[in-house]
């Protein structure tokens, strides 16, 4: 057993809000810089949604993540090394700024100095890249918010395959959901795996995967082979950038800058207790519908003395065992089981984990979906399909989203009863299938 330590942070969407705080406080501090005024190392999107990049999730165009071979063994899904290394010069899979979009600003001088007009003077948009003002913008993250209906009509057969185009078009008009998303620091990274150079590692006593910016030599392979599209090539640098999980910031003992800033409070970071020596074989299961209970094998019981003795042995310092009991991330994903990773079909083990939205609560208050005793009476009638989260999350494996759904509904309730209603824990509790929690 070869026990390491891993940060990560687990989003609870029932609480995100969609203001950006997060993206705009994390762009202020890391990405402020010329070469990288498109990037967004923490975004929110808009769900059911392209994403951004556009179709970021769509790995048959991009060519992230990997895939198991017929002998059971992974390999990028660009290809063997020679294959990658053959590419350099002419990447297939690259998204172009296109797909990103072009930033922009807005001319707010013409506010003041607008000559008198019939109209009041509009401030209009102009590029942050050429300068040139634009005649209209095509297209920005986050679209689908204000232009859902119309923009769906024209572009959703070019933009969803399969599933998604068929819950997209179901469901264009009835939900709507936000989801935060950053560089997951996987615990298997398929950007690692892709780079020419050797210039991406993820360090040893944390987990956080950066990019060695002397050794970086600009061939974005790692953009192609990042599943999320969570690496950033740097126009004016020439080398690629991504999200560094405020590094400097958790080294003295501070959040993440999303986490710190983020109005809806829905970020919870926590230290994870792994086996390194079982991550190929969890990465590596047959059926994508048990990839998320193969990434859950991997983690260690920190609270275990037989585990607590063998970290020690191997030089897990003793801060990072005890943040690892006290971690918000092993309860949630790990004990209460109410926080899942995201498509975990890419097969990189992801470490940012997510609560899946409850549809949301006040509409299934508003329409009766919440029992008595807690449990959802069919879940079906929720906002959001659960096929639709359980696709996001677990790589289409419904069950596991269905109790974590109906753990929170129970929660809440638990929570108002005790809270609001001041009834105790044992007559709150009776007849549902929870425990008093041991927070
Ligand atoms: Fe690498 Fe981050 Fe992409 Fe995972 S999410 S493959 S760690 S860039
Ligand atoms: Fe959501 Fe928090 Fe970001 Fe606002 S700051 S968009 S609530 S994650």
């Amino acid at each position: 057993m070869k026990i390491r330590a891993q940060i990560g942070m687990v989003l609870n969407l029932d609480k995100c809000i969609g203001c950006h705080t997060c993206s705009v406080t994390c762009k202020n501090v890391w990405t402020s810089r010329d070469g990288v005024e498109y990037a967004w190392f923490n975004n929110v999107e808009t769900k059911p949604g392209v994403g951004y990049p556009k179709e970021w999730e769509n790995q048959d165009k991009w060519k992230g993540g990997w895939v198991r071979r017929s002998d059971g063994k992974l390999e990028p899904r660009q290809g063997s090394r020679l294959k990658i290394l053959s590419n350099i010069f002419a990447n297939p899979n690259l998204p172009s700024i296109d797909e990103y979009y072009e930033p922009f600003t807005y001319d707010y001088e013409h506010l003041q100095n607008a000559p008198e007009m019939i109209t009041p003077p509009t401030a209009r948009p102009v590029s942050v890249v050429t300068g040139k003002k634009m005649d209209k913008i095509e297209w920005g993250p986050n679209w689908e918010d204000d232009l859902g209906g119309e923009f769906s009509k024209r572009s959703k057969d070019a933009l969803f395959e399969g599933i998604q185009k068929e819950m997209y078009s179901a469901f264009e008009n009835t939900f709507m959901m936000y989801l935060p998303r950053l560089c997951e620091h996987c615990l298997n990274p398929a950007c690692v795996a892709s780079c020419p150079s050797g210039s991406i590692y993820k360090r040893e006593d944390d987990g956080i995967v950066l990019i060695d910016q002397d050794k970086c030599r600009g061939w974005r392979m790692c953009v192609s082979g990042c599943p999320y599209k969570k690496i950033y090539y740097n126009w004016t640098t020439g080398k690629a950038e991504k999200c560094i999980f405020c590094y400097p910031r958790i080294e003295a003992g501070q959040p993440t800058v999303c986490s710190e800033t983020c109005v809806g409070r829905i970020r919870y970071l926590g230290v994870l207790l792994y086996d390194a020596d079982k991550i190929e074989a969890a990465a590596s299961v047959e059926d994508p519908k048990s990839l998320y209970e193969a990434q859950l094998g991997v983690f260690l019981d920190p609270n275990a003395p037989e585990i607590i003795a063998e970290a020690k042995k191997q030089g897990i310092p003793d801060a990072w065992l005890t943040a690892a009991q006290k971690s918000p991330v092993y309860k949630m994903a790990m004990e209460w089981k109410v926080a899942f990773p995201l498509h975990p079909e890419y097969r990189t083990l992801p470490m940012v984990w997510y609560i899946p939205p409850l549809s949301p609560i006040q509409s299934a208050l508003e329409n009766g979906l919440i029992g008595e005793n807690g449990i959802i009476p069919d879940v079906k009638d929720l906002r959001i399909p659960i096929r639709y989260l359980a696709n996001l999350l677990t790589a289409g494996k419904e069950e596991p989203v269905v109790k974590a759904l109906e753990t929170m509904v129970a929660m809440r309730r638990y929570m108002r009863k005790k809270s609001v209603e001041k009834v105790s824990d044992a007559a709150t509790l009776k007849g549902t299938h929870l425990k008093p929690l041991q927070v």
